[in-house]
């Protein structure tokens, strides 16, 4: 397995452990593979080391993984620099070197369990309803194309049922990343 090299984990003071840039990023660039441990049945996850319950990754309605290091220190943001579209992080804005990388925890989310932030951005609450249909209308599109399957199978399946929503609406299949957008 490759070493990933280009980011580190360190203190993020009141986040816990995060990860950084060891350099600087474009915008739309490659940065690492956020590898899966092993996967649990949702039911068993009372089972796990409190450690792992707070690295987990819904894989769907049924399962999560148990995300390995470095992946598992990343960080929530409501306005992140970084997004995922599976196990393969990129960045969303161009990142320094020495800055924290963060993605958008509500991606793959759908419990809609309440979440204190300490992300800082401008636009934070202080708070997170995690779930992918918590987020704007607007939020939900751009997230779309990065979205789990289930979760995208969920927002047409959601759309479709509401005449007033969704009719006519066109979902880029990429978001262009001359957009600066936030999340
Ligand atoms: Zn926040």
């Amino acid at each position: 397995m490759a070493m990933i090299t280009n980011v580190i984990v360190k203190d993020a003071d009141n986040k816990g452990q995060g990860v950084f840039a060891l350099r600087d990023f474009a915008k739309g660039e490659f940065i690492f593979r956020r590898r899966h441990g092993r996967v649990v049945a949702n039911r068993d996850i009372s089972l796990l080391s409190e450690e792992d319950q707070r690295h987990l990754c819904e894989l769907d309605w049924d399962t999560c993984a148990v995300l390995l290091p470095p992946g598992c220190y990343l960080n929530h943001s409501c306005d992140p620099n970084a997004i995922r579209r599976g196990v393969n992080v990129y960045t969303w804005k161009d990142i320094r070197q020495g800055e924290e990388i963060t993605i958008n925890y509500r991606l793959n989310a759908f419990t809609g369990e309440r979440f204190d932030c300490f992300c800082g951005s401008a636009n934070c609450q202080g708070y997170v309803i995690n779930s992918f249909f918590a987020m704007s209308e607007e939020q939900q599109r751009l997230c779309l194309p990065y979205a789990p399957k289930f979760i995208r199978e969920d927002y047409h399946r959601r759309n479709r049922s509401s005449p007033s929503q969704g009719k006519n609406r066109i979902v880029q299949p990429l978001l262009s990343h001359n957009q600066q957008t936030q999340l």
